[in-house]
C-alpha cells in the first residue's frame, strides 16, 4: 500500500523529532567543513535575487513590525560604526568604478556625486531595494551592462526634471509604503 502525502510528511516529521539532536550535530559538522562554500553560495544567491530578497525582508518587517523596529535599533546601536564604514567602503568602490566625476559637467567633488540610472527610474529602484544603501552599491558594483553613471546633484535634479522622474517616484513611494502605513495604524 502506498502512503499518502500526509502520511509521508508525518513520517518525516516523526523521524526528524526522534533524530533532532543528531541532525543538529550533523548540520554543525557540515557547516564547519563547508563554511566558505555556504557563505559564497548565499552571497551569490542574494546578488542574483536582489529584488525578491528585499521584498521578502520588507514583507517580514511588515508582519513583525514591532520586533523588527526594536531589533534594528538595537543592531544599529551596537553596529552603527560598522554599518557606516561598510557603506563608505562600497561608496568609494562605486565612485572609482564609475569614473569619479559627473558625466555631464565633469564636477568631481565626491560629496555631491550621485549614482544615476542611465535609463532613468533611479529613485524607484532604490526604494524597491529598501533602504539598504550598501545593497544598492553592491548591485552597482556587480553590474556589467553599464546601467549606472555618476551625476552631480545639480545635473541629477535637472535630468529628473527633464524625465519627469520626481513625480513618478512620489507615486511609487506611496504605493510601496501603503502596506506599512496600514500596519502602523494598528499600533498607534
Ligand atoms: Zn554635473
Amino acid at each position: 500500500m502506498t502512503k499518502t502525502r500526509e502520511e509521508k510528511l508525518e513520517y518525516s516529521r516523526k523521524y526528524y523529532r526522534e533524530h533532532r539532536q543528531a541532525w543538529i550535530e550533523y548540520n554543525r559538522f557540515y557547516y564547519g567543513g563547508h563554511r566558505q562554500e555556504i557563505i559564497e553560495r548565499n552571497k551569490k544567491y542574494s546578488r542574483e535575487h536582489l529584488k525578491e530578497v528585499a521584498e521578502r525582508h520588507r514583507k517580514y518587517r511588515r508582519e513583525h513590525l514591532k520586533e523588527a523596529a526594536g531589533y534594528s535599533s538595537i543592531y544599529l546601536r551596537g553596529h552603527r560604526q560598522d554599518v557606516i564604514e561598510r557603506r563608505q567602503k562600497y561608496r568609494r568602490k562605486v565612485l572609482e568604478k564609475l569614473g569619479g566625476k559627473c558625466v555631464r559637467c565633469g564636477f568631481s567633488d565626491v560629496r555631491a556625486l550621485q549614482v544615476d540610472h542611465v535609463h532613468g527610474g533611479g529613485c524607484m529602484e532604490l526604494m524597491e531595494l529598501g533602504h539598504g544603501r550598501s545593497r544598492f552599491y553592491k548591485e552597482v558594483l556587480a553590474d556589467s551592462e553599464g546601467r549606472y553613471q555618476l551625476l552631480c546633484a545639480n545635473c541629477n535634479w535637472i535630468k529628473r526634471a527633464e524625465n519627469n522622474e520626481v513625480k513618478l517616484a512620489i507615486l511609487k513611494r506611496r504605493e510601496i509604503h501603503k502596506g506599512d502605513i496600514q500596519q502602523l495604524t494598528k499600533f498607534f
